[in-house]
């Protein structure tokens, strides 16, 4: 039987489609900067994880398989664990539909 590919990966941890690509790498960087403003030293805690998957990141080029939802829903939990005001700066910031769950 052939298999064909799909025209979009799914993401690793939701299954869905990725259809906005950045990697965690590159959103990562991008929250550090904002979290910085409010506490250096949450932000020098905050890491892009890479996983390898087969849609490219529209930022680097890397490949990815994790979808940007996801991705700050961790780290939006991580946030929220440490400081309530700015994680909810961040999802004004980041808001990758995550306020749908969340609020
Ligand atoms: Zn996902
Ligand atoms: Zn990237």
């Amino acid at each position: 039987m052939k298999t064909t590919r799909a025209p979009f990966t799914r993401c690793v941890e939701c299954n869905e489609v990725i259809t906005n690509p950045i990697c965690s790498e590159c959103l990562a960087r991008e929250m550090k900067v904002m979290v910085a403003e409010y506490d250096e030293n949450l932000a020098n805690k905050i890491d892009g994880f890479k996983i390898e998957g087969e849609t490219c990141c529209i930022s680097c080029g890397s490949l990815m398989a994790l979808c940007a939802h996801c991705f700050s829903k961790d780290m939006y939990e991580f946030l929220n664990e440490n400081n309530k005001v700015i994680a909810k700066e961040f999802l004004n910031r980041f808001d990758f539909e995550l306020r749908r769950e969340f609020m």
